[in-house]
């Protein structure tokens, strides 16, 4: 109904990824030539088994995956994280277009729905932003998008129950050791009762290094989740 408001206020008039001139709205956001862009990319290369990475040739894990296996039980994502994946990332998040998400969530679902590895789900968890995001931005992404994954897969979110307890500087220059060094007890779980023995979806924007959530994978299981999944929007290449 909201959104429904806002793209009768609101027309937008160029499409969110390439500015190309038209009519979209919250279930069309972009343009047909980003559209296939966007799908063309889908299935391009084969895929990590494990957390979904784009692997250059072949089947398996990849090299991160073989040295240093995640805790989560599967990882897995819309497309890859380049052009135009990256840039819907960026608008959904600097812009604070956050109508965007509908579009994106309905897609990361239908990753979801067509994976039967995932199922059964007992809870949504968004991964939490840091609280300078939060102020900056008045939204965390990643809830958006697991509320229009949950509403389209008809399953419970809750996005209270991991929580940030430590702020952690900006992680992109950093090398993947002082990224987990700096994420190490960054997440706390405030209802252990309600995560025991669950099977948890974890949602996020972006998987590159992986090490937010790995790091949230494990501080669910360290207070009882039975199994934690991976779906993000985009994923990087693990090659
Ligand atoms: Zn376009
Ligand atoms: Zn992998």
């Amino acid at each position: 109904m909201l959104n429904f408001l806002m793209d009768v206020l609101f027309p937008q008039q160029a499409c969110c990824l390439c500015r190309k001139e038209g009519r979209y709205n919250t279930r069309h956001p972009w343009c047909e030539e980003c559209y296939q862009s966007l799908m063309s990319r889908q299935g391009c290369l084969p895929v990590c088994d494990k957390c979904g990475k784009y692997l250059e040739k072949g089947e398996g894990l990849c090299v991160d995956c073989q040295q240093n296996p995640p805790l989560f039980f599967i990882g897995r994502a819309v497309g890859p994280y380049d052009e135009p994946y990256r840039i819907a990332v960026k608008v959904l998040k600097f812009l604070g277009r956050r109508h965007l998400a509908v579009k994106m969530g309905h897609m990361m679902a239908g990753v979801v729905k067509n994976e039967p590895r995932f199922w059964p789900i007992d809870l949504v968890i968004p991964v939490p932003v840091s609280w300078a995001h939060l102020q900056q931005r008045g939204f965390n992404q990643t809830e958006e998008l697991a509320r229009q994954l949950c509403k389209e897969l008809n399953l419970k979110m809750d996005a209270r129950i991991l929580k940030r307890i430590k702020e952690t500087p900006a992680q992109r220059e950093l090398t993947r050791e002082e990224r987990e060094k700096n994420l190490l007890f960054a997440f706390s779980v405030k209802d252990k009762k309600k995560i025991y023995r669950k099977n948890i979806l974890l949602v996020d924007d972006v998987y590159t290094t992986g090490s937010t959530v790995r790091e949230c994978t494990r501080t669910l299981l360290e207070a009882g989740a039975a199994r934690v999944s991976v779906v993000t929007w985009a994923t990087g290449k693990g090659f």
